[in-house]
């Protein structure tokens, strides 16, 4: 396995993944890595905390987040498969922008969760949001803690049956999330400060090369900034197309694991970029 210089791409207990942001850098130096960025979920919470850990294990620290956005406005379908998520790289924590749109968006999920509890509760599922929150026990709720309580209760066995019959894009009580469009998107990490990253490409679901170039020009009449070439999902042939793309199209070219924690078979520090890549990346970075 080749041995990067910088992991791009990892989540913590701020959003959905397992470590705390603050045990980030060890794990990356224990890794050989010398840079990491922290991109959660959605929210810039556990920026501080981790910068502060990686000025201790002195590693570089690019303060990141990676936000959801609508599909169907770049698919040239138009329809809302697959995932479209946007990495910003070199943000400020403290912007008002994010604050701002951290609060909408946990609004929003907010009231996602208890549409879904409400279409169970039709569907004749005896469940209730309060039995969602305490099963969650902290203050992010997602699908997963539903599942459990579908569980708990003997409705499903396992939760990727929770997903199949209830939760998941074809389940019986699933309710589409109100998304960012990608022009906010991309418009909220600039006004952040940031650079907008087209996050795992592969995972746009839009196999026929025309078709992702389609997508992708859109994004760049946007204003998208980079491509995430290297990824746990993308194979040898996928970071060649996706290399060759952002070559052709000038973009700025990032790779990361999308490391959630050591219960999730990707390990850290198992996709990045080679030092002169990264400082190519800082270099032009800071000239946008
Ligand atoms: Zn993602
Ligand atoms: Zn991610």
């Amino acid at each position: 396995m080749p041995t990067f210089f910088a992991d791009l791409h990892m989540h913590s207990t701020a959003s959905d993944g397992s470590d705390p942001p603050r045990a980030l850098p060890q794990l990356a130096r224990a890794a050989g890595l010398h840079a990491i960025a922290l991109t959660d979920h959605d929210t810039a919470a556990g920026l501080h905390e981790c910068a502060d850990a990686c000025r201790k294990h002195k590693i570089t620290f690019v303060p990141g987040i990676e936000l959801s956005a609508d599909p169907a406005a770049v698919r040239p379908d138009r329809q809302p498969t697959g995932t479209l998520h946007l990495l910003g790289y070199f943000i400020a924590p403290d912007s008002p922008a994010l604050s701002e749109a951290e609060l909408h968006l946990r609004e929003a999920r907010k009231t996602r969760n208890q549409r879904v509890v409400e279409r169970l509760r039709e569907l004749g599922v005896n469940v209730t949001y309060e039995q969602v929150v305490e099963q969650a026990g902290g203050d992010i709720i997602g699908r997963p803690h539903i599942a459990r309580v579908l569980i708990n209760k003997g409705y499903v066995r396992t939760t990727h049956e929770a997903f199949d019959r209830y939760l998941g894009q074809r389940g019986a009580a699933y309710v589409q999330r109100d998304r960012l469009s990608p022009a906010q998107a991309i418009e909220l990490i600039h006004r952040a400060g940031g650079i907008a990253v087209l996050a795992h490409p592969i995972q746009l679901r839009l196999d026929e090369p025309d078709q992702l170039d389609h997508a992708v020009a859109k994004l760049v009449d946007l204003g998208l900034d980079g491509l995430e070439v290297r990824h746990s999902d993308h194979d040898g042939s996928a970071i060649r197309r996706y290399q060759n793309m952002a070559e052709r199209r000038n973009l700025l070219i990032t790779g990361g694991s999308d490391y959630h924690g050591p219960q999730k078979p990707v390990q850290i520090a198992s996709q990045g970029l080679d030092r002169a890549a990264f400082e190519r990346l800082c270099a032009s970075a800071e000239r946008r």
